[in-house]
């Protein structure tokens, strides 16, 4: 007797409760994503996702924001 995609899916879930790495799913089934980090500006606090492509934007935000401060002192280590 074949297993059903659902059947698969409940005994995955089973699994993953058991071994205490469950995801959450939404309502439809579907595994709910993982926040992505978020960097704030120190100066406004204003977030920004943290992502290589993002840079930019803190980079202008700073340059139009707050042109008097150190792009550290928006962003930290960034
Ligand atoms: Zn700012």
């Amino acid at each position: 007797m074949p297993q059903s995609k659902k059947d698969i899916r409940n005994a995955q879930q089973r699994k993953a409760k058991a071994e205490g790495t469950e995801t959450k799913l939404t309502k439809s089934g579907h595994p709910v994503k993982a926040e992505k980090p978020k960097n704030k500006c120190m100066k406004c606090l204003k977030e920004f996702v943290m992502h290589p492509k993002n840079k930019k934007e803190q980079i202008e935000h700073h340059a139009n924001k707050h042109p008097k401060e150190t792009f550290d002192a928006c962003f930290p280590g960034y």
